[in-house]
């Protein structure tokens, strides 16, 4: 399929197809927010507690679901819902559902690598520094799926996203920045992969780019410019939960997570929202309204503490399209500096050329969140 007709498609299947639906869909139950982390690993590869102890830890704080991703395996999710899922946990009846539902997908991070040829003279046993780390996340699995190799990073890429889905998962490309290992042109010529980390916890995935080298988030606007429709999902890659939560610590949890929109709280239901970019990824800045309408988009900030934010409306090649400052006020009448306070609603109108809007929402404590790409419809 060509880019221009795959885009057009996203676009339908995206914007157009949901505005259509909207007013059918208002005489149904609203769809509700789920909180999510799609990438941690327990003992059962190299993180340093029991699934037991991870799951606990997310439960607790607050999640809905959570994507055991251990390497090139799949931690067992049935006895782990057995003692954390919630009641409903496959129920599609929202009226079912307790009041804060949990819930296990089950996961796997194929984690592959393209090494180059070695070079003459070369140490064999040594790590060549051309060597790029290929990782992706399958969510919702059946089956254990095997790094495929490849002949190139952007060939490895593709067939571990066939293979993913060989296995009936939606594949995520994980953290590119990692070892500087994925550029944005490995990315362009995927098919079938319509989600990559744009942010990953771990503190050694270079999310914010360097040197000679981009963020992730221009990457992204890149492949989203390049005509290839990817969502950003935001991730802890938590490995460690005993170590205390310091700055330094490499990879501690509850620091990246996705906000799920769905009818139905089930794994295929929340797997399908995210392939249909139905989420918002966030470090900690959430949302109270998101809503695409025919002649632009809406949000509102859901507002924490003292707290101000920015909101970027970003368009193709990375362009700024505007800036709106947020300074949500405190109730009428309001006495306590504490009281919760309001954001008023944000928009951003159409033009028709940008090709893209996203919006990016920055916390004055540097928190962040991002919505997902929509395609903006031609005049
Ligand atoms: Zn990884
Ligand atoms: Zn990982």
């Amino acid at each position: 399929m060509g880019l221009e007709k795959e885009m057009a498609n996203v676009a339908a299947g995206l914007g157009l197809a949901t505005l259509l639906a909207a007013p059918l869909a208002a005489a149904q139950e609203k769809p509700r927010w789920y909180k999510g982390n799609t990438h941690t690993h327990t003992i059962n590869t190299d993180g340093d507690s029991s699934p037991i102890d991870v799951v606990r830890f997310y439960r607790d704080q607050g999640y809905n679901f959570l994507v055991l991703s251990d390497h090139d395996s799949i931690t067992p999710t049935e006895g782990l819902n057995a003692i954390f899922g919630t009641a409903a946990a496959n129920a599609t009846d929202r009226t079912a559902l307790p009041f804060r539902p949990f819930m296990l997908i089950p996961g796997e991070e194929v984690t592959d690598a393209f090494t180059p040829e070695p070079r003459a003279g070369q140490d064999p046993k040594a790590r060549d520094l051309g060597r790029k780390e290929i990782h992706l996340t399958g969510l919702n699995v059946a089956r254990v799926v095997a790094r495929q190799k490849g002949n190139s990073p952007a060939d490895t890429l593709q067939r571990d996203v066939d293979a993913i889905r060989a296995a009936s998962g939606v594949p995520i490309v994980n953290h590119p920045n990692f070892v500087w290992s994925l550029t944005a042109d490995d990315l362009k010529p995927l098919r079938r992969a319509p989600l990559l980390e744009i942010w990953n916890g771990h503190m050694q995935t270079n999310n914010l780019g360097g040197g000679d080298r981009p963020s992730v988030e221009s990457m992204w606007d890149e492949v989203l410019s390049a005509g290839t429709m990817m969502y950003g999902v935001a991730a802890d890659d938590a490995h460690f939960f005993k170590t205390p939560p310091l700055p330094s610590a490499p990879s501690a949890p509850g620091r990246a997570y996705v906000m799920v929109r769905s009818d139905s709280f089930t794994a295929a239901a929340l797997v399908e929202a995210m392939e249909r970019g139905d989420f918002y990824s966030s470090t900690g800045v959430e949302l109270s309204d998101y809503a695409v309408g025919p002649a632009g988009v809406t949000l509102k900030v859901s507002a924490a503490g003292l707290s101000r934010y920015r909101v970027l409306f970003i368009g193709r090649g990375g362009r700024v399209l505007k800036t709106v400052d947020v300074t949500p006020a405190p109730p009428v009448g309001a006495t306590s500096l504490l009281a919760p306070r309001q954001a008023e609603a944000v928009a951003y109108e159409w033009k028709g050329d940008e090709g893209y809007v996203r919006a990016k929402i920055i916390d004055s404590n540097g928190l962040m969140a991002w919505t997902q790409p929509v395609v903006v419809p031609r005049p």
